[in-house]
């Protein structure tokens, strides 16, 4: 078997299982208790969130753990919505290809009456700077930009964005779940003001997440109750969680280079390799893009049935995000690059791990060929297309 979707989600690494079971059996106490089994959790999860906080370049009382990317982002953006709003600022900067996360968070702030500019992201998947300065204005209470999609992998200006909010003094948010342990992140060179991330995007485990805030930044409750992560986030903590989250981001870090330089030239040979494929075309920048994604579009091909051959054949892919799957909606992210309906359902994410081989990346182009001739001999549109009787979509 091939598992080829890690932007779904990603296998434990030894380190994460390991330090999770450690502290599950050692570290059972609550960190909020006074008595010495308590305060033993307690020193466990002030250490990870110093190492959370190093592999950032944060310091350790911006850190705020939390229960996964979606929450992170979720509370980012309604405290920058909350804090805009006494100020009599009622207008956000995104993308329209950020993650659902992000963007049904703006839309219930839409339906409260805060006005969202979601710009373009052009054909290669990227933002442009210039345009995320144009659409700031005196009312901007936050700009959020997505530091790498999670469909299609491309990288975006994240500096240059962050640099222009600072000019202009508008807060800036980033859900860099899909570069936290895959591109080197620096929040202060970076110039992020808040940023989420998630564990199990990097061989951590799943239903943990990080929010940092800068320091001084407003964080307005999305879980009420207890005083824990400094009265901003309710909830016992998930010490052996946290724990773990932080040795898999630490583990992650130290490797990105290493990752990086493994990785590209087989994505770059896979690209190549379903680059072959005729009326088949890479969605996103060549170069600017994570060193795991490949995401291809095929014309007359249906990405469910796409997807379901290949598992027959070991590989484990994905059309669109896993959390879009099982909903018949073309992807919005391909939808926002500009891909029409009809390809925007044929297309096919290939995210590959770091055990990826050689071996493995001709064996996807191959099975992938095989599966999208055959796909294709079987449909009445492509026969279509080959008749003359619609046009083709890519140049062949
Ligand atoms: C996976 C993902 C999320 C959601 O993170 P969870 O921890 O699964 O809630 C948010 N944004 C992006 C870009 C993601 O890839």
């Amino acid at each position: 078997m091939i598992y080829a979707d890690n932007a779904a989600t990603t296998k434990m690494s030894s380190l994460a299982i390991d330090t999770m079971v450690k502290y599950m059996n050692e570290c059972y106490g609550n960190p909020s208790s006074l008595y010495e089994v308590g305060q033993r959790a307690k020193d466990v999860l002030e250490e990870a969130r110093g190492r959370v906080a190093q592999c950032l370049g944060a310091s350790i009382k911006e850190i705020y753990f939390t229960s996964g990317g979606s929450e992170a982002d979720n509370q980012a953006i309604i405290s920058a919505a909350r804090l805009g709003l006494k100020k009599g600022k009622k207008h956000i900067v995104s993308t329209a290809f950020e993650h659902h996360a992000v963007l049904h968070t703006l839309e219930k702030l839409k339906k409260e009456g805060f006005e969202i500019t979601l710009l373009d992201v052009h054909s290669d998947g990227l933002v442009r700077t210039d345009e995320v300065a144009a659409a700031i204005r005196e009312d901007t209470a936050l700009v959020t930009v997505m530091y790498a999609n999670n469909e299609i992998g491309t990288i975006q200006p994240i500096r240059e964005i962050g640099a222009v909010c600072r000019q202009k003094g508008v807060l800036f948010h980033t859900d860099a779940v899909q570069a936290a342990g895959h591109i080197h992140i620096n929040v202060i060179d970076d110039n992020i003001d808040m940023l989420s991330l998630s564990a199990h995007k990097f061989h951590g485990p799943k239903g943990v997440g990080v929010l940092y805030a800068g320091k001084g930044i407003y964080l307005e409750n999305i879980i009420n109750g207890g005083a824990q992560e400094r009265g901003k986030r309710a909830g016992t903590e998930n010490v052996p969680g946290i724990a773990s989250a932080a040795a898999a981001l630490e583990e992650a870090c130290r490797n990105i280079d290493e990752y990086q330089s493994r990785l590209t030239p087989l994505r770059d040979r896979l690209i190549d390799g379903l680059d072959k494929i005729e009326y088949s075309q890479l969605n996103g920048d060549r170069i600017n893009r994570l060193a795991s994604n490949v995401n291809f579009c095929f014309e007359g091909i249906e990405g469910e049935s796409l997807l379901l051959l290949l598992d027959d054949k070991g590989i484990c892919a994905s059309s669109g995000s896993a959390c879009t799957s099982g909903s018949l909606d073309p992807s919005h992210v391909l939808l926002a690059i500009g891909r029409p309906h009809e390809v925007a359902h044929g297309s096919l994410r290939i995210s590959l791990g770091e055990e990826a081989t050689t071996e493995d990346v001709d064996y996807i182009i191959k099975s992938v060929t095989e599966v999208v001739t055959y796909l294709r001999n079987m449909s009445p549109f492509w026969k279509d297309l080959e008749a003359g009787r619609r046009p083709h979509l890519f140049a062949k």
